[in-house]
């Protein structure tokens, strides 16, 4: 199938056979058709299978044909992207920017972190599409400086992305101000119980797609563990960086300060590198992303919610440095390599502490990863596990305790999601009667997770 059999104008056509695409990704060819019908949709969409163009595009075309209302002087919101992170945002903006190039639609986006007013005077300029994170899009809405009443199209993406970092409420309140009537969006990677309550209640009868089973991974991603000593995990990274000469490897830590000690330690090793976590400010974590991807640095070393929607075009490695304490994050975290079809290689340096946590992940992926002792590294086998420091400051806590909840970038406290021991995933129940079916996908098929096992861990600290 091509691009131009699905029913897409010139304009944003040309647009993508600009950025170089032909063939639409899998979830791009199923969900085109459906967005363009109309109706509300729920995908189950692996993170780098085009996922953002799958939206945007038929997004675009919905926006470039609906008549404008034309009692109102001025553009209004008539497109609305919610995402987590400040650095999907932008990503997806970046996104509608290129597939919107050659038509008349005009878009921003608005994230925390940086000045608001720049933000105002731009959706007061007047914008079809807005992409938002919900915090600042609330903060927005209370001053008085945005309308909602317009949308015509809401787009939830990584939507469970959202729930674990505490935005249900926000979230909640954002549709409260919308219209009635209007088109929803629902995309994540995994289907709690959170998510289909939401699917519920925010879905009419929706398409359901799914392409690949959201806890499965890439193949084109190669996987490979090195078992190491606690204490040697920072010079085996150097080692295997110099020693394979490798230039753009994006590395994992569990706390923020734990990256930023890395970083440090890398620096004396020569290896230029960058820390992006919550605590950077929103120009330093720009920067960082900026310098990686421009090759200024080799290592960009990034706890987990701030790499979330970190797309980099043919991202040759991603490091674990330690392995996350959700094992559905491992899943996102080596997503980052392997995008489109583009080879990748995710390594994991496993120490005695994580052997349950790998156990996790191994069971999520249903694969055992390939281990490879290096030479000059090999683990003391009398080694005893340690409590694993889940924070940064924060007393450490032993695997298999509750797991703390998600750190909202907002304010811990408003991380209230329940049921957040439960597994991410577990088969889903159609919300709502879906009537279509973009595949042959059955509406149950949805994410099957495997049961909840010892290992507890909360969502990082990003
Ligand atoms: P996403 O899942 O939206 O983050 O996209 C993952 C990667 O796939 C991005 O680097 C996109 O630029 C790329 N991509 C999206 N659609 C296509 C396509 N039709 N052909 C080739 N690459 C694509």
């Amino acid at each position: 199938m091509q691009f131009k059999e699905l029913g897409l104008s010139e304009h944003i056509l040309k647009a993508i056979n600009e950025h170089g695409y032909t063939t639409p990704t899998p979830i791009q060819a199923q969900s085109i058709p459906a967005i363009l019908n109309g109706g509300d949709l729920l995908a189950a969409a692996q993170t780098g299978t085009g996922k953002t163009a799958g939206f945007t595009l038929p997004v675009l075309q919905r926006l470039l044909t609906s008549p404008v209302n034309q009692a109102s002087r001025r553009r209004q919101v008539r497109g609305l992207i919610l995402t987590p992170t400040r650095e999907l945002a932008a990503q997806v903006h970046a996104s509608v920017q290129t597939y919107g190039k050659y038509t008349q639609l005009k878009s921003t986006v608005i994230f925390g972190g940086v000045g608001a007013n720049p933000q105002i005077k731009a959706i007061q300029s007047g914008i079809d599409i807005l992409v938002a994170t919900p915090g600042r899009l609330l903060d927005l809405m209370g001053q008085g400086a945005i309308s909602l009443q317009h949308v015509e199209i809401l787009v939830l993406d990584e939507a469970d992305r959202m729930l674990d970092m505490g935005f249900l409420r926000d979230i909640k309140k954002i549709l409260a101000a919308l219209p009635k009537q209007r088109q929803n969006l629902l995309f994540s990677a995994t289907f709690s119980a959170e998510i289909k309550a939401l699917a519920n209640d925010l879905l009419n009868s929706p398409a359901l797609i799914e392409v690949a089973r959201s806890n499965s991974t890439n193949e084109a991603i190669t996987q490979l563990m090195h078992p190491v000593d606690r204490g040697n995990k920072h010079p085996l990274l150097a080692h295997l960086i110099k020693s394979n000469n490798w230039k753009q490897v994006l590395v994992f830590t569990r706390t923020k300060h734990g990256a930023n000690k890395l970083v440090l330690q890398l620096e004396k090793d020569g290896i230029t590198a960058m820390a992006i976590h919550g605590n950077k400010s929103q120009t330093a974590r720009t920067k960082a992303l900026a310098d990686f991807k421009a090759g200024k640095i080799i290592t960009l070393v990034a706890t987990d919610i701030a790499a979330r929607g970190i797309d980099i075009d043919q991202l040759p490695h991603v490091i674990n440095y330690d392995l996350p304490n959700v094992p559905e994050d491992y899943v996102h975290r080596i997503g980052r390599t392997g995008r489109a079809g583009s080879n990748g290689i995710a390594v994991s340096l496993v120490c005695v502490d994580e052997h349950g946590m790998l156990k996790d992940i191994e069971r999520l992926i249903k694969q055992t990863l390939p281990r490879e002792v290096i030479a000059g590294f090999e683990p003391d086998p009398n080694a005893v596990a340690q409590p694993i420091q889940l924070r940064s400051q924060q007393a450490p806590q032993r695997h298999g305790q509750a797991r703390h909840n998600a750190a909202s970038p907002r304010g811990a406290n408003q991380s209230k999601r329940s049921g957040q021991n439960k597994p991410a995933s577990s088969t889903i129940t159609a919300p709502k009667k879906p009537h279509r079916k973009t595949n042959t996908q059955k509406p149950g098929h949805f994410a099957k997770g495997p049961k909840p096992t010892g290992h507890t861990g909360g969502s990082s600290n990003h």
